[in-house]
């Protein structure tokens, strides 16, 4: 077996240990002599899956027993609306922060609930740059401020969040949740689809403050109302069982290397090995945002050239080196780095962008 060096920017490399549990459990999960693809959700096997799997996400994120961990389906991208229905009341504003592709999603959905307040936009400058927290401007009864921590499309990640006072804030960390410290007891709701730092696609994850949880508008349809997933333990219907599964063993896995801070020194050891490269050949390796702004988990550049590119990308593939093309909508190369991507595949890397330098300068 050849493992590739799975740069996806999502669905992403899991950790190969997590994929090895998966194989064992497969064909008898816990003795029951079914998978777990196989067995009710209202078993008491998966009820243990789907407890463990909340108890870990609140210890690993340091939250309290007033946050609510839910598990449902429709992606990040059922939440940019669901946020709005439960949360946008008739006659009140909510803020967002517009720093790219995916934010700037989130506002278009808002705006078919109610009114829009951009607290700040980045659009007219492409995006290169995030706001400083003085830039971030909103009204004081705000129904809440909706940040993205980290743009995955456009490689730049928010180091830190605007104090609010009683405007509640709401974070989209779909591409950098877990991958490093964080003071999650700031946020009211934190969001993300599973399939870049936690498991595969099909489970979102769901964090929210129980005090949210009460400001939820009445009449809603009963599946897009939080109250109904926070009331039944995220068992109202079938949940995404199999995502649920591999969520609760990337935690364990988190916790076994020592917690978030041990992910965290990782992750910056990966970013920092990147990121060196481009500013020893600036003139090379071009960065496309601004270094401030720098995301530790989507590393987006240019090389001197369209056709440099396409050899390069061509090159990497040809050694195992996958998923390093940009987005569509921003072209060049970007490189993911999501947790379960090893050191030494980056160290690879790096050294493959050295001898392609040197080859084609
Ligand atoms: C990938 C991504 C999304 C979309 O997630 P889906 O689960 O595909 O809906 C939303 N926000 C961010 C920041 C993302 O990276």
């Amino acid at each position: 077996m050849k493992r590739a060096f799975n740069f996806n920017p999502g669905p992403a490399v899991l950790p190969l240990e997590v994929l090895q549990i998966v194989q064992n459990e497969l064909l008898d999960f816990k003795g029951t002599g079914m998978s777990i693809l196989e067995i009710s959700h209202r078993s008491a096997e998966y009820e243990e899956v789907n407890n463990a799997a909340m108890t870990l996400m609140k210890e690993v994120m340091g939250l309290g027993d007033n946050y609510k961990v839910l598990f449902l389906g429709g992606g990040a991208s059922t939440q940019f609306a669901m946020i709005p229905m439960n949360f946008l009341h008739p006659g009140k504003t909510a803020a967002y922060i517009d720093i790219g592709s995916w934010s700037n999603k989130a506002v278009k959905e808002a705006r078919l609930v109610g009114n829009v307040h951009l607290a700040f936009s980045s659009k007219e400058i492409n995006y290169i740059r995030l706001p400083k927290m003085a830039d971030i401007k909103f009204p004081a009864d705000a129904a809440y401020l909706h940040v993205t921590s980290n743009e995955t499309i456009h490689g730049t990640q928010m180091s830190e969040f605007p104090s609010t006072n009683a405007v509640p804030l709401i974070c989209d960390m779909s591409s950098d949740i877990l991958s490093r410290q964080r003071n999650f007891g700031k946020f009211a709701l934190i969001y993300a689809g599973a399939q870049k730092n936690l498991g595969p696609a099909g489970v979102t994850v769901v964090v929210i403050r129980e005090d949210m949880l009460a400001k939820s508008k009445e009449g809603l349809p009963t599946m897009l109302n939080y109250n109904t997933h926070a009331k039944e333990n995220s068992l109202y219907n079938t949940p995404p069982v199999f995502g649920v599964y591999i969520v609760k063993l990337v935690l364990e896995w988190i916790k076994k290397q020592g917690g978030l801070q041990a992910v965290e020194q990782v992750n910056c050891a990966k970013k920092d090995r990147i990121y060196g490269l481009m500013d020893k050949y600036p003139d090379y390796f071009k960065g496309t945002v601004d270094k401030d702004s720098r995301s530790w988990m989507n590393i987006t550049l240019r090389l001197p050239s369209e056709d440099l590119e396409k050899k390069f990308l061509a090159e990497a593939k040809s050694k195992g080196f996958i998923g390093l093309k940009g987005h569509r909508s921003v072209g060049g190369i970007r490189v993911s780095l999501y947790n379960a991507f090893p050191m030494d595949g980056v160290n690879q890397l790096a050294e493959l962008m050295e001898a392609f330098r040197k080859a084609n300068s």
